[in-house]
């Protein structure tokens, strides 16, 4: 099969680990990672303009408007290591941004070519956070606002699964195993498409 381009979407709830897993398969594809959740955290910590304007939506369990979000993932993306292949997490988040996106991408002739689902159960979502909560100590790993960031996901991301859908990219990988069994689903998934390393 000829190789396919690596412009990848890892997407699943908060706590099912897309953090984790969309790092080790950029890493084996040799792609950049792109979590705009991380972008938000480095600014709030630096405490740069952004970081201000965003760090109460933020510890609350809110989303970013979309006109800043979508700005931030076109530079990025617009960067020269981002030229051969990509690995979005955690963007686009809702349908808003889903168009936003198809409008940068098909304007570079360059579609996403895979959508990672990471599926995991609601309650086993829940009893990673809290584990990370108490191991990181993210401001927003607090109970009202993973409540909150589990059902903006149901609401507002799982619908845009279904745009992807329809155009056939979107791969559902049980996210229940260890990590290396993830991992190699992934992988597998992404292989038959002709997404190797
Ligand atoms: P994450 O690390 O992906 O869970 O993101 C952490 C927080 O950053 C989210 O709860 C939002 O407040 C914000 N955020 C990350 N990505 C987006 C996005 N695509 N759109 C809006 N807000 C976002």
């Amino acid at each position: 099969m000829t190789q396919t381009p690596a412009r990848l979407l890892i997407i699943g709830p908060q706590g099912s680990g897309k953090g984790t897993q969309g790092a080790r398969i950029a890493d084996l594809l040799g792609i950049p990672t792109i979590s705009t959740g991380d972008v938000f955290r480095a600014n709030v910590k630096d405490g740069t303009e952004l970081g201000l304007k965003v760090k109460a939506l933020i510890d609350a369990g809110d989303l970013v408007p979309d006109d800043l979000t979508s700005e931030i993932v076109r530079d990025r993306l617009a960067q020269e290591d981002a030229a051969e292949g990509f690995l979005l997490d955690g963007y686009p988040r809702n349908l808003g941004q889903v168009g936003d996106l198809d409008v940068f991408l098909d304007g570079r002739g360059e579609p996403l070519t895979a959508v990672i689902e990471l599926s995991v159960p609601r309650d086993e979502s829940i009893a990673r956070l809290s584990r990370r909560a108490a191991e990181q100590g993210r401001a927003d790993d607090n109970e009202e606002s993973i409540a909150k960031r589990l059902s903006i996901y149901e609401s507002e991301t799982a619908p845009i699964l279904d745009v992807y859908r329809e155009r056939g990219i979107v791969d559902e990988i049980d996210g229940v195993g260890s990590l290396d069994e993830i991992t190699e689903r992934i992988t597998v998934a992404l292989a038959a498409r002709g997404i190797t390393a």
